[in-house]
């Protein structure tokens, strides 16, 4: 007998009838004799649904209660997937974050796990229970509900299979695997069969929304594989785990793309020691994390600075940046969020050369115009304008033979 720990995503329990088909799944799996604790997503697009209704009310919500009522979406869904396992004579029971032991620091919105009380999880399981979870949602050191960042369901699952030292944890969602590129933008993107933890955190970091980053920290710190599969069909997944030789042949895995970032560019700022700091501590003080850097050369004791932020943290960044150009005597800024970023992932570039250009050369060839560029030993990365995203993953998967085999 063996412990699963499996999450379902919001497509696959988008409707009561897919809440049965994934109950069914469940059952099989418990028949064989095996233990399981599910964690599920809200039910299809009611994270953003219930945003939506949220930003109705004003532009300036207190985020404490923005995650009172976005944690209710996962609450309905396990509650559901517990009464349809009930109906099939599965004993189950659902948890909330916080009965689940699952406690996070108090940062509303983007709430780190800091620690897992498995007691009562261990509990419901050695009565024979499938004990379903309520994903993406925690409880801070003051006893209240946290969210854990959008996609925060995986790293729900992941974090429970390292503390309950899962046999199995398999994160189900409506592609069959992590793909060489985003299977709703590149239509002969081909399923990668395995993918080593440094990739998949790369690829999720850059914006391949099937596992959020954080859980593939957590599968990377804690040792726990991790496959991804279709809760629609039982085709073979990805597997992400530790892969100690990386596959040479292969210098690029992957193209990611992300569309939830804004530019912001600081003009005359003066060339000083410590402008730099003071600018990316106010806006880390404020909770705003920063992405891409860039400085231009120096004129006249003066430099240009641009960076990326989340999109999403656009209008708070914006009242903090006008503050940062008065507080260090720059003459302005400007701003842009129409733009986007399109990345290339992959172990082998580090022993390639020409890469960077290759990339560059598919992007002209398309008459894309980089804004801003950004490399690491596996990665580059190109800001570009949002609009021409789509025409970029598609020539960069071509341009790498991404269609061609492993
Ligand atoms: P879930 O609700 O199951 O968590 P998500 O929508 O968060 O599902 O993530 C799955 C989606 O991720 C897929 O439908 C796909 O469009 C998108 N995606 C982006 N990049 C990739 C990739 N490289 N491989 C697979 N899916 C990707
Ligand atoms: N429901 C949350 C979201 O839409 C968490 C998740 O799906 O993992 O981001
Ligand atoms: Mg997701």
């Amino acid at each position: 007998m063996s412990l699963w720990v499996t999450k379902f995503g919001g497509t696959s329990v988008g409707s009561l009838e897919k809440i049965r088909s994934v109950a069914h799944r469940i059952a099989a799996v418990k028949d064989q004799g095996h233990s399981l604790v599910v964690v599920v997503s809200a039910m299809g697009d009611t994270t953003d649904d219930l945003l939506e209704m949220a930003w109705n009310i004003g532009n300036e919500l207190p985020e404490r209660e923005l995650d009172m009522l976005l944690a209710t979406g996962e609450q309905q869904s396990a509650a559901l997937l517990a009464m349809t396992l009930a109906n099939i004579n599965c004993p189950a029971v659902s948890l909330t974050g916080w009965q689940a032991g699952i406690e996070s620091d108090s940062q509303y919105g983007k709430a780190r796990i800091m620690n897992l009380d498995t007691s009562r999880i261990k509990k419901e399981l050695a009565q024979g229970e499938v004990v379903i979870i309520a994903g993406f949602q925690g409880i801070s050191p003051d006893a209240d509900i946290t969210t854990l960042g959008r996609g925060g369901s995986d790293t729900t699952a992941v974090a429970l299979a390292a503390s309950l030292a899962a046999d199995h944890c398999i994160i189900f969602s409506d592609v069959d695997g992590v793909y060489t590129a985003d299977p709703r933008i590149v239509e002969n993107a081909r399923q990668i069969s395995l993918l080593s933890y440094e990739e998949m955190l790369e690829l999720a970091s850059l914006g391949a929304l099937v596992l959020q980053p954080r859980a593939v920290e957590f599968a990377m710190l804690y040792h726990v594989d991790v496959e991804v599969r279709n809760s629609f069909n039982n085709n073979p997944g990805t597997l992400i785990t530790e892969v100690a030789e990386m596959e040479e042949h292969r210098v690029v895995s992957g193209i990611a793309h992300d569309t939830n970032v804004a530019r912001i560019a600081l003009f005359d700022v003066p060339d000083q020691p410590g402008v730099a700091s003071i600018i990316f501590k106010i806006l880390a003080d404020h909770r705003i994390n920063v992405d891409m850097v860039i400085q231009s050369a120096m004129r006249d004791d003066r430099n240009d600075i641009a960076f990326t932020i989340e999109r999403s943290e656009f209008n708070k960044a914006r009242q903090v940046v006008n503050e940062i150009v008065i507080k260090i005597g720059a003459s302005g800024m400007s701003y842009s969020t129409e733009v986007a970023k399109v990345s290339i992932v992959g172990a082998g570039m580090q022993s390639n050369r020409g890469v960077a250009a290759a990339m560059f050369d598919a992007l002209a060839r398309q008459d894309i115009n980089i804004h801003m560029i950004s490399t690491s030993e596996i990665k580059i990365s190109c800001i570009i304008d949002e609009d021409r995203i789509e025409d970029a993953v598609r020539a960069l998967h071509v341009a790498f033979h991404l269609d061609q085999g492993e």
